[in-house]
């Protein structure tokens, strides 16, 4: 019996010692979604789960927009270390549409600081559509966000340049820093979106009138319309959230395109307006900062992480790509990456 004693304790401690074992390695791995294999099989599962989804439909306000093909489905996922995933279709390219408003945003943050643009421009959301002219007015053009369209007219107003075709270089620099490449214009979408954009027009008039133009509003809304109609595929867009996810710098050119500080500032109100009159609930699903645009783009920023983007053309009645949010939402849920989301310390 008493020889027993020692080698139940031996066992006793072994016991202790496996279920330590298990415990902290059930730690490791709830902290480690991010390997390679499990990121891409995510990616995987995702395309698969959501590709044969029938809902939503093309933008058509903008006619150029109704004849993209809605079949168009391109997932990517860069990480703050250069990595790049992707799964399905990230060759075809649409317009950037309001996912361009981020990054214009961005620079003018960096070239004249937060209190300016929360001066000149404002940052509240506007919780309501995204061409609402009932939102200008109700502020006196004031807190008109620039991350739809009243804001983003002035934040194009007010771009760095002595004149348009000065305005509209700083904006492709921009655009294109972030995304990795030198991005080109879609002229078709710019020529139908141009011929047609008596709204936006009246936008501009309306916060010429209230003192929030920073340039003459008939090239500022021009500049703005080709802006939204730059070309980009679901890699592109993954890159430009993956250098918000990395304080500025770009990971895959390894450039410097904005500091810290000022994806400090881009990124809260990504969070709170970034998909327009649903950005709750899109936060309430995802806890990430994001950007969508009627293109069918969409892009989500996972700070010190990732930036992961979709394009798929079909729209909500919000305006927002109905299969990237459940992607993306998907990705964050299987990654388990919304910040919010804490395991409770033991
Ligand atoms: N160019 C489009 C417009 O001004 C952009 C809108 C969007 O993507 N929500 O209406």
């Amino acid at each position: 019996m008493k020889k027993n004693i020692p080698l139940l304790r031996s066992w006793q401690t072994i016991a202790a010692a496996m279920l330590l074992i298990l415990v902290t390695s059930a730690r490791i791995n709830a902290q480690n979604t991010l390997t390679k294999a499990n990121i891409q099989k995510v990616l995987d599962d995702a395309y698969n789960k959501f590709k044969d989804l029938q809902e939503g439909k093309n933008a058509d306000y903008i006619k150029e927009l109704a004849s993209v093909d809605p079949k168009i489905f391109g997932i990517a996922l860069i990480t703050t270390d250069g990595q790049v995933y992707t799964e399905g279709d990230i060759q075809s390219m649409v317009s950037i549409q309001s996912v361009s408003k981020v990054f214009t945003m961005a620079k003018e943050i960096e070239d004249l600081g937060p209190q300016a643009i929360q001066d000149k421009i404002g940052v509240d959301a506007t919780g309501m559509r995204f061409n609402s002219i009932v939102a200008v007015e109700l502020q006196k053009g004031k807190e008109i966000n620039p991350l739809v369209n009243p804001g983003a007219i002035a934040a194009s107003s007010l771009i760095a340049g002595a004149d348009s075709a000065a305005k509209w270089k700083s904006i492709v620099d921009i655009q294109s820093a972030f995304a990795g490449r030198q991005l080109s214009l879609n002229w078709p979408v710019y020529v139908s979106e141009a011929g047609d954009n008596l709204r936006n027009q009246a936008i501009a008039h309306l916060l010429y009138a209230y003192g929030r133009m920073y340039f003459d509003p008939v090239q500022a809304t021009d500049i703005y319309t080709k802006q939204c109609a730059l070309n980009v595929s679901a890699k592109d867009l993954a890159e430009m959230a993956a250098t918000l996810a990395n304080g500025g710098v770009n990971p895959v050119t390894k450039k410097t395109v904005v500091s810290p500080k000022t994806v400090m500032y881009t990124l809260p109100v990504m969070a709170t307006a970034g998909l327009y009159d649903d950005s709750g609930i899109w936060l309430f699903n995802s806890g990430l900062p994001a950007k969508s645009g009627v293109g069918g783009g969409l892009l989500a920023v996972c700070p010190g992480k990732f930036g992961i983007a979709v394009v798929s053309p079909p729209l909500d009645a919000a305006g927002n790509s109905v299969k990237a949010q459940k992607v993306i939402q998907y990705v964050v849920e299987q990654l388990q990456v919304n910040p919010y989301w804490v395991q409770p310390k033991q």
